[in-house]
């Protein structure tokens, strides 16, 4: 089983200070690398998949006249002594690290694996741009590039003190203990506005995970189907709520102070010193809000995991939502009102709620103890009748449901739940003529967090 643990460290000034420089030298060997690969692959112009002149051949061409590969042209593109000598772009451009390491002695400071890690890390910037999972890898800019990774076996752990190799021991706040038996795998140091972090992947080979539970394991009573939501974070279908504690516009002395915080940053004159300590005064309010939300969506996703035996949510296309509204024109040459005024204020909610975080962490904790998460189709489930199957925009009125063909009524969002519940358990092969009957009338129940700091944060930053 793996499991991810985060500290925060206690580096000495010279620590942070080799940190800060380690930080600044990877990111300009990572743009140094991303515009390799890009200017490579304008030069030959080649589609993703097209041949490569001289490739078949294997014989060496020049970089000037013809590019070998797609994607880079630093590094030496073949391997010797292999059934496929060609290298793919990464190791490549990997293989010009000693010569980095020749003409800028200094990046010799740097440990091997985190270098390395590095250039991984565009590597994967490109497969996933690939995949169309994100879009075309970008320069980064000192404030984006925050982390840095050693690989397996580099870094040692005594007591609440750390061992990252070329910076030395440094201790750290050693909240949450690691449980025994478990190794250290990768682990990445992270500059944050509060401070330095590093997480921890630790794995134990002997715990195995969990499997995932099989149709047969399910009991169909204990399938929660999940509607999400502003008012209510999450509609259960079995008439419980989540509330939502809107973490960032709910504790007003907060919102205010950012608010201040945010005028004071932007009247400060651009590119000056004083700016750029406002705007991290900013950053460092947002980050507090930013925990606290996400220790209430930790506690609320082992709520939700806990007594269920599968979990069904909407599959919500979130960008879409917090899409503009199109603009009208009119005949005047000017334009109509569009709505978008009211929409920004939703957006603002879609964004505080942070619905996409919350089914991240409701699915990393529903995958310790072998609980499927499904995704369905959200497809009319505030309009459909479950009862009758009757489909229709005049069933809903407001926050009530009900059916204009057969009368069955329910709580507007409770409905919404159920009708994803059954959506989940066709896709997970359940029977639902198995669940007891349709219930009337239902009224919310509310489960209440425990442990968390919202509204009302004692805490003031
Ligand atoms: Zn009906």
């Amino acid at each position: 089983m793996q499991l991810g643990y985060r500290y925060k460290l206690k580096p000495s000034r010279q620590q942070e200070a080799t940190m800060n420089r380690w930080l600044d030298m990877l990111r300009s060997q990572y743009n140094y690398l991303l515009r390799d690969r890009i200017e490579s692959y304008s030069q030959v112009k080649a589609p993703r998949l097209g041949n490569y002149c001289d490739l078949k051949s294997k014989g060496e061409v020049c970089p000037l006249t013809c590019s070998v590969s797609k994607s880079h042209s630093v590094g030496y593109p073949w391997k010797s002594n292999t059934k496929n000598p060609r290298r793919t772009a990464y190791e490549a451009q990997s293989s010009s690290l000693p010569i980095l390491k020749k003409q800028r002695p200094w990046y010799k400071g740097i440990n091997s694996t985190v270098l390395q890690q590095a250039l991984r890390q565009l590597d994967v910037a490109f497969s996933k741009f690939f995949k169309g999972e994100t879009g075309y890898p970008k320069p980064k800019r000192r404030s984006r590039f925050r982390s840095f990774k050693y690989s397996t076996g580099q870094v040692k752990l005594d007591g609440n003190k750390i061992y990252l190799p070329g910076i030395g021991w440094m201790s750290f706040y050693n909240s949450r203990l690691i449980p025994e038996g478990f190794k250290l795998n990768s682990v990445t140091v992270r500059r944050k506005t509060r401070g330095w972090f590093v997480s921890i992947q630790i794995e134990d080979k002997s715990v195995p995970v969990p499997p995932v539970k099989s149709k047969d394991e399910i009991n169909p009573q204990k399938v929660k189907g999940c509607d999400l939501g502003i008012k209510k974070l999450i509609s259960l279908s079995s008439g419980e709520t989540v509330a939502n504690p809107a973490i960032q516009t709910s504790f007003k002395p907060r919102e205010r102070r950012l608010k201040l915080r945010q005028r004071a940053a932007s009247r400060k004159k651009k590119g000056s010193k004083n700016r750029g300590k406002s705007y991290t005064r900013v950053a460092s309010l947002h980050e507090r809000i930013t925990n606290s939300r996400s220790a209430y969506h930790w506690d609320t996703a082992n709520k939700l995991v806990d007594g269920a035996d599968a979990l069904v949510f909407e599959d919500l296309n979130i960008k879409a939502m917090k899409s503009r509204c199109k603009p009208k024109p009119n005949e005047n040459g000017g334009y109509d009102r569009n709505g978008q005024s009211a929409k920004r204020g939703l957006n603002r909610s879609i964004s505080n709620a942070a619905w996409g975080e919350l089914v991240k962490k409701i699915e990393v904790v529903a995958a310790k103890s072998g609980i499927p998460v499904v995704k369905v189709n959200p497809k009319y489930t505030s309009q459909k009748c479950p009862k009758c199957h009757h489909t229709s925009k005049e069933n809903r009125k407001k926050e009530k449901f009900v059916c204009t063909n057969c009368g069955h009524y329910d709580d507007a969002d409770v409905n919404g739940a159920v009708n994803i519940k059954l959506r989940g358990l066709k896709k997970l092969g359940i029977d639902p003529s198995q669940l007891p009957p349709v219930r009337g009338k239902v009224t919310p129940t509310e489960i209440t967090a425990t442990n968390v700091v919202v509204p009302g944060n004692p805490h003031p930053s």
